[in-house]
This record gives structure tokens, C-alpha cells and sequence, in this order.
């Protein structure tokens, strides 16, 4: 049967000098998987293209949805390849146009092109004839195949690639954009605080995106918070494992630290107490499971425990790197992240946060150190911190 063919280019993986090859076959691993459904897929490296064949009954858009998601794609043709072993120059540009013609007029049909441009590519120097004739004499081909068209180099309606490999040529007509970035696996792996707003799962598709699997902490005030806030949060996670893969969830309650914390210390410094805590109880989880950061979804000035000051109080709790892709976005660009990938319409279901459980009215913006540090010293940290990392309960979410 015949084959459906796909043309998918690296864009920054292929820039890594020596350790290209490594990139490649990561990426070719990593679209193996999240195709791995279609049956008698092909993912072949060829030359620094990946070549992605499907049988010729699997849907193209399905194929395109499930390569594109993947980490390190840059761009994906639909294309379809001819044979040209041991034909002549010429022979071979009538064996490509013999293709190019009926695609060029289903395009005619299908969306009422009028001009068109050749681009062409000479992969293989061997072939006879040289790039710009290639395009000269498929223009002309094409030109006699589609009476109704017309070249137009500068705007045109379409462009029709052809590209000659060795004993193949490729014709395709798109270029569709993927996410970019670097393969999964292939810068570590981090911990998520992940809570069921709008920017947590963000930060986590931002650094997917540069190759980090993906741990989960999330934390709850159960019973204050409900079942149903946990499962958004299961929700916003399944839907992330479209791009990271299975994610584990480590879920913690945390309302014996808050009402300690409550009971104990400055109602205006609570938000910061508490976020101090989740950083750190997230610290010893990230160390036990090896994670080499943290990664939170906060963004410079959004709300008061995000001030400057307070994201130094923040960090000062913790020695493990905690990174905040978010940081200098503002809301409206994280949202239009947030739907591209499509988490929004999970994450603005009105379910309550552990953070919103005990909100002070007026809780401090400018936090000193030493005052947060002094009101710690009423709380028996350590224990608290211990009891809560022994509470952990892990989830397992699977990829959809
Ligand atoms: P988000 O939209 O991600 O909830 P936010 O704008 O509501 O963020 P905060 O509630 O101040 O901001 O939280 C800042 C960051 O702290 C979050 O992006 C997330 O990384 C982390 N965080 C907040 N609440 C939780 C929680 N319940 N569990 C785990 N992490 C949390
Ligand atoms: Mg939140």
C-alpha cells in the first residue's frame, strides 16, 4: 500500500554542533512516541530531515496534530515523493511534474490559487540540473499543466517546493509551523508547582518546551479546598501530558502548616509564610526525586507575594534553582499562551486555591527577611516540613 509522507525539519536541534546526531535520534524517538497509535509508522533520519511516513488511510491532520506537538519539530511538510532512480534530468523533472500538476490543480480547486512560485532545491549535486533551472523548467511544466495559472515570484497565491534528494524528489506545498524548542529528555527534568490557575501550567509547557520532563507538586487545604479543585488540577495536568508525556503529581495538604501559621504569626505576612513553605517542602521532594530545579508560574508585580521583595524572601528559603519563565510576561501573553496550548478554559473554572484559604486583607508587599525569619522561629519548621513531605500522595496522570 502506499505511503503518506512527511517532511520534518529540526529548526534549533539542527544548529548543535556536535551533538546534532544526539538531538535527531532524540527527536526521532520522541515522534515514534507520540505517534505511536498510528499503525506502520515509519520516522527516518535522513540528512538532517526526519522523514515521517504513515500508511496512505491514517488522516493527514491527525499525523500533522500528533508530530507537532512534539518538542524540537520546527516545521512539517506534507509531501509526496517520486521515484527518480536512473532517470535522466529531464526524465526525472517530467516524473516530478507528472505529480506536481495534479496537486497544483486540486489546489486550484480547492482554494482558487491563481500564481504560483517554484522554489527549488538540489539536495543531490549529482543531479544534472542546477536549483534555478529546476524551477525555470518546473515553472513551465506546471505553467502547461495548469492553463489558469500564472507566476507571480514576489506574492504568490502558492509555493510549490521541489526538492531533489538522491534517486528521490519531494513535492509539497506547505510549511507548517510546530512549537520548536528541544526534544523532551534532553535538558533534565524539573518540579512544577502546579496549582489549578492560569500561569503554573504555562511555566511547565514553557520549560517542557526547552527539553525538561516534568514533575508535579501541588498543594490543597482539603477540606477547605474540594475534591472537584483537585480534579482541575488532574484536568490541567492531562492536558499537558499531550506535550510532557506521563506527569506525577505529588498533592500535599496543606492546611496543618496554615493554621499553625495563622495561630502563631503576623496575619499581613501569611501569604509569604505559607509560599516559603511550598517552596521548601517542593525543594525536598524535587532532591528526593531528582529534580535539578523548581519551576512556578509567577511573573514580576502580578500579585502582592510576586513583588520583587517578595520573590527574594521567596527564593531565600530554598538553595535548589527556581525558575519562573513567567517572570517578565505580562497576563494577557500568558493568556494567549494558555489557550494556544489549551489549558485556558480548565484553568478559569472557578475552584478555590489553597493559597486563597486563609487570604490576609492586607498582606505585606515588601517583605524583610529578618521579620519573615523572626515569625518562623515561632513554628517548629522542620517538623512541619518533614510531616508534610511523609504525607505526599502520588498520582499518576497518563497521556490522553
Ligand atoms: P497560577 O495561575 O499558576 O495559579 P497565580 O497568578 O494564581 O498563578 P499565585 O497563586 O500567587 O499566582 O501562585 C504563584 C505560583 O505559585 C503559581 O504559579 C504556582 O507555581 C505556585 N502555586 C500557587 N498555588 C499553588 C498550589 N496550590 N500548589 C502548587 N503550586 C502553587
Ligand atoms: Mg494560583
Amino acid at each position: 500500500m502506499d505511503k503518506k509522507i512527511y517532511i520534518v525539519r529540526c529548526g534549533e536541534t539542527a544548529l548543535k554542533g556536535d551533538n546534532k546526531p544526539y538531538f535527531e535520534r532524540m527527536l526521532v524517538q520522541r515522534i515514534k512516541k507520540a505517534a505511536s497509535d498510528i499503525q506502520g509508522l515509519e520516522v527516518e533520519r535522513v540528512d538532517g530531515l526526519i522523514f515521517v511516513r504513515t500508511p496512505e488511510d491514517v488522516p493527514e491532520e491527525d499525523t500533522l496534530k500528533k508530530i507537532g506537538r512534539v518538542f524540537g519539530v520546527d516545521t512539517i511538510s506534507p509531501a509526496k515523493e517520486i521515484n527518480i532512480e536512473g532517470l535522466t534530468g529531464e526524465d526525472a523533472l517530467t516524473a516530478i511534474g507528472q505529480v506536481a500538476v495534479p496537486m497544483m490543480l486540486e489546489l486550484i480547486e480547492k482554494k482558487g490559487i491563481k500564481t504560483f512560485k517554484i522554489e527549488a532545491k538540489r539536495a543531490d549535486k549529482a543531479f544534472p540540473i542546477e536549483s534555478p533551472q529546476i524551477a525555470r523548467k518546473m515553472g513551465a511544466i506546471v505553467l502547461k499543466g495548469c492553463k489558469v495559472l500564472s507566476v507571480d515570484v514576489h506574492n504568490p497565491d502558492c509555493q510549490l517546493f521541489v526538492n531533489v534528494r538522491r534517486n528521490m524528489a519531494y513535492v509539497y506545498e506547505r510549511k507548517i509551523q510546530a512549537f520548536g524548542g528541544l526534544p523532551l529528555g534532553t535538558n533534565g527534568k524539573g518540579m512544577v508547582l502546579l496549582s489549578g490557575g492560569i500561569d503554573s501550567p504555562v511555566a511547565a509547557f514553557m520549560m517542557a518546551h526547552r527539553g525538561m520532563y516534568i514533575d508535579a507538586v501541588h498543594f490543597h487545604s482539603y477540606p477547605y479546598t474540594s475534591e472537584r479543585a483537585w480534579e482541575k488540577v488532574q484536568d490541567l495536568a492531562r492536558i499537558l501530558t499531550l506535550y510532557t508525556g506521563r506527569m506525577r503529581i505529588f498533592s500535599i495538604n496543606l492546611l496543618p502548616i496554615q493554621e499553625q501559621i495563622v495561630q502563631n504569626c503576623p496575619e499581613d505576612e501569611t501569604t509569604i509564610l505559607v509560599r516559603r513553605f511550598m517552596i521548601k517542602i517542593a525543594e525536598r521532594i524535587a532532591r528526593r526525586e531528582e529534580c535539578m530545579m523548581l519551576i512556578t508560574g509567577e511573573s514580576l508585580g502580578q500579585v502582592a507575594s510576586q513583588t520583587a521583595e517578595a520573590l527574594v524572601v521567596t527564593d531565600s528559603a530554598v538553595t535548589i534553582p527556581v525558575m519562573r519563565p513567567l517572570i517578565a510576561m505580562d497576563k494577557t501573553q500568558i493568556m494567549d499562551i494558555a489557550q494556544e496550548i489549551g489549558t485556558f478554559e480548565t484553568s478559569i473554572q472557578p475552584y478555590e486555591d489553597c493559597c486563597t484559604v486563609f487570604l490576609p486583607k492586607h498582606p505585606v508587599t515588601k517583605p524583610k527577611l529578618e521579620r519573615i525569619e523572626k515569625s518562623e522561629s515561632y513554628l517548629d519548621v522542620e517538623g512541619l516540613i518533614n510531616a508534610a513531605v511523609e504525607s505526599a500522595e502520588l498520582t499518576i496522570i497518563n497521556p490522553a
